[in-house]
This record gives structure tokens, sequence and C-alpha cells, in this order.
């Protein structure tokens, strides 16, 4: 499944949160089969059209999608050199697909920051710097093998030469291996090496509580928005500690005590949210009177691989696909009408799958 790895220097917030998640959690009846590591939270992925489809259903049961995050704590100054606990760390971040990355706002004399003084533009530095350091060396690495094979005329080895060569250029400056501009060809001859700074990134901005309702006018939070507009990457500002007290709440609690707070969703229903979209994932449901479920795909995934997601025999005996747009069953009010207006369309192996489809697989075992 896919994963979202959390990163931040120490004394930043990141354990606050990462509570604040598991704590969040999805309904364990939704995962039968868990044995999830500690350092891994899942959350249930919030989606307001599974209420109105429910409405038009009446199912025994709703399922949202959820979604995967991993704590790795230990990211520290000296990293790439080994520092701290620092090679393990980085091999973690290695395999997540997208990275949150909690920067201290909150100003607290209480709570030491590790540079002395909350600083969002130097802790981003210092997180930055550590990954571009550990995909540096990585990429030199890969280089002196291909240009071995290069010289015995290999084409392949040509081009991936030429690729390091520009990504050695960037990382040497300072910049993330994503601000190389490659084509897809281009990434796929390099994805073995899973480079750091080719992932994307979500800022978390952890702000007081004080401050969490006017967190743009916070001037830590201008910095790190600042930052994150010149990298092309998102901002999402939380507070924490909110979080976790939010956690601890039942449902209409919460709505009351976001309410007092001045805030309309959680942060941490928007941090999903935003992870969700910056892992390039979308939504289709299924539908009936036993359940209304969601599931998630990547974007650009067929109707045979998205069955799959459900069932492999889904996807293996894959026949054909029922599919209706989300907003086409919300103006019919039912399935019913929908049939009559010609809006369920038949669909085979080669459809795209589009956010919000609601589908009826129809396959042979
Ligand atoms: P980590 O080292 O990044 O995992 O940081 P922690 O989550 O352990 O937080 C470090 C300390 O900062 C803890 O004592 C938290 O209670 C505190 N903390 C986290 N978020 C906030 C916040 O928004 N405001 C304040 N005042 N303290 C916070």
């Amino acid at each position: 499944p896919l994963m979202t790895g959390i990163v931040g220097l120490p004394n930043v917030g990141k354990s606050t949160l990462f509570n604040a998640i598991t704590q969040a959690g999805a309904e364990s009846a939704n995962y039968p089969f868990c044995t999830i590591d500690p350092n891994v939270g899942v959350v249930d992925v919030p989606d307001e059209r599974l209420q109105r489809l429910a409405e038009i259903f009446q199912p025994q049961r709703i399922v949202p999608t959820t979604f995967q995050f991993v704590d790795i704590a230990g990211l520290v100054k000296g990293a790439s050199r080994g520092e701290g606990l620092g090679n393990k760390f980085l091999s973690h971040i290695r395999e997540v697909d997208a990275i949150i990355h909690v920067v201290r706002c909150f100003e607290d004399e209480n709570i030491t920051h590790v540079a002395g003084k909350v600083d969002p533009a130097s802790d981003i530095e210092t997180i930055n710097l550590e990954l571009v350091l550990a995909d540096l060396e990585t990429v030199e690495k890969r280089k002196d093998r291909v240009e071995r094979q290069k010289k015995s005329g290999d084409k392949q080895a040509m081009l991936e030469h030429d690729i390091l060569v520009r990504l050695q250029a960037a990382l040497a400056e300072g910049r993330p291996a994503r601000s190389v501009e490659l084509d897809k060809e281009e990434k796929q001859l390099i994805k073995s090496l899973n480079l750091l700074t080719m992932k994307n990134v979500l800022y978390a901005a952890n702000v007081s509580e004080e401050d969490v309702a006017r967190a743009d006018e916070n001037p830590h939070v201008q910095t790190v928005k600042r930052i994150a507009a010149g990298e092309g990457a998102g901002v999402v500002t939380i507070s924490a500690q909110v979080e976790a007290e939010i956690a601890e709440l039942e449902e209409e609690e919460k709505k009351l005590f976001l309410q007092e707070l001045g805030l309309e969703t959680s942060g941490l229903d928007r941090l999903i949210s935003a992870a969700y979209r910056l892992l390039g994932l979308i939504t289709y449901f299924t539908a009936g009177e036993k359940e209304v479920r969601a599931w998630t795909i990547r974007e650009g995934t067929k109707a045979p691989q998205a069955a799959g997601v459900i069932h492999s025999d889904f996807e293996r005996g894959f026949i054909r696909a029922e599919v209706t747009a989300y907003q086409d069953l919300m103006a019919c009010g039912s399935m019913a009408v929908a049939r009559e207006q010609g809006l369920i369309r038949l669909e085979g192996k080669d459809y795209v799958v589009r956010d919000g489809d609601i589908i009826t697989f129809r396959f042979a075992v």
C-alpha cells in the first residue's frame, strides 16, 4: 500500500502528530488483517460523498478508504554522514511514496529547539541538505558504475549517464532531484535509485493552539509558505497539540471543539486530503444495499487494475465495468433514474477510471 513518511527535526511535534493520527485511527473493523507496525498509522480518508451515496443506497455499512503514515524519527543534522541513526532513517525514507515534513512554527520556552531557536527556514534547509547529500552520494556511486558500462558502448548506459550528470549538477548546488526536468522514460531509467529528493513533499507547519485559527498571520508559517512555493510543494497548517486533543473526542464534541477554535475541518483531515492528492490518488466507489465503499487507486488506473484493488479475481476475470459518474447519480437521485437516462455506461478493459466513479464490476471466475 501507498505510504507517506513523516519527517522533521527532533522536537518539532512529529510524535504528537503521529499519535493523533493513530488515535484517530481507522475503524479496526475495516482492518481485519492488521498486524500493523507500531510506526505505521492507518487513517480513514474523509470523503463527504460517502454520506451522500449512503442516502441513496441506504446500505448496512459505510466503509471509507484508508491511508497510511509512517513515523520516521531520528533525522538530524549529519544524518547523511551516518550521524544519529542516520543511514537507517534515510533508508526508511527511501521506502515511502511521499514525504510530510513537519516544521516547528510554535514558540515554547519549555521545549528545547535543537538549533536553539524557532527558525523554519534553517530547519527546512537542514533536513533538505541531509536528503540532498544522501542523494548526491547515491548518484555519484551509480555514475561511476554506469561510466564503466558506457565505455563498452551500452546505449542505455549512455542515456542514464546523461541523466545522472544533470542530477549531480542540481544536487551539488543543493537543489532537489525533483527540480530536474525529466521525461517519463528518463524517470523510469533512474527509478530504482529511489532518490529521496525525487519524492513529493508536503510541509506541515505546526502552530500553537492560540495561532491555529489565524495561522496565516504567523510569520513562521509565512516563511514555510514562501519556501514551499519556491519548491512547488504544498503546505498544511496544523496544530499537532490540538489534533492530539481532538483525536480523543467523540464526533459531536469534535465539531463543537473545532467551532470554538474557529476551524471548519480538523487539521488532520486537511493533512490526509492533501497527502492523498500529493500521491496522485483518486477514489472510486462500489455501492449497494450491503455497503457503500470507497477504494483508492492511482490516477490513470484502468478498470481491470482498479477492480484488482478489491480482489485479484476481479482483475483476472474482468469482463466489463458498469460505471456511473458521481455527479450524474446525484443529479438523478437513484440508480433506476440513472439507468433510464442512459447514464450507466458499459466500459471495457481500456477504460481509465475517474475520481468519483461508481462502479459495478462484471467478472468471470
Ligand atoms: P518530535 O521529536 O518531533 O516527535 O516532537 P514531539 O511530538 O515529541 O514534541 C516535542 C514537544 O513539543 C512535546 O513536549 C510536545 O508536547 C510539544 N509540542 C508539540 N506540538 C506542540 C504545539 O503545537 N505547541 C506546544 N506548545 N507544544 C507542542
